[in-house]
């Protein structure tokens, strides 16, 4: 399981930037991380990789993975 502290280096999973994590909450689903792009991560189990948080609320997380869920991120790319 990936494990990340304030401050450790990440990629970002929505903007693909080289950044740093900024807040670390733990939420109902798991760990959310806030980072300094002011991107909201969450760690998908599958690929222990930091992904898009697609909960819609601030009191839980859920991983939106890329590789795993390629038919959530369909619409996005046809904008
Ligand atoms: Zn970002
Ligand atoms: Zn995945």
């Amino acid at each position: 399981m990936l494990t990340l502290e304030v401050g450790s280096p990440v990629t970002c999973g929505i903007c693909r930037r080289e950044t740093s994590v900024h807040f670390v909450t733990e939420r109902e689903g798991g760990m959310a991380y806030d980072l300094d792009c002011k991107h909201r991560n969450a760690v998908c189990p599958n690929c222990d990789v930091l992904v898009r948080d697609d909960s819609e609320t601030i009191f839980a997380v859920k991983p939106l993975c890329r590789t795993c869920s390629p038919e959530a991120f369909e619409d996005e790319d046809e904008d």
